[in-house]
């Protein structure tokens, strides 16, 4: 998996497509999204059942299993 480093030393994914992997549209605001393993738009990831609003996070995979 790519990764990028922020400033700060944290380490994030980072996706390389720059056309949404669910509509297919040009990104802006885009989300890197461990289910797809693409960059997606914002949207879809608040849509997403991984998607946990309380705590505005991704939850994909990141439970044990
Ligand atoms: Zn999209």
């Amino acid at each position: 998996m790519p990764m990028m480093t922020l400033a700060g030393g944290k380490q994030v994914e980072c996706y390389e497509n720059r056309a949404c992997m669910v509509c297919g549209k040009e990104l802006h605001g885009e989300v890197a999204c461990r289910k797809y393993r693409a960059n997606i738009c914002q949207e879809h990831c608040e849509h997403c059942r991984w998607y946990i609003p309380y705590l505005q996070n991704c939850q994909y995979k990141r439970r044990k299993p």
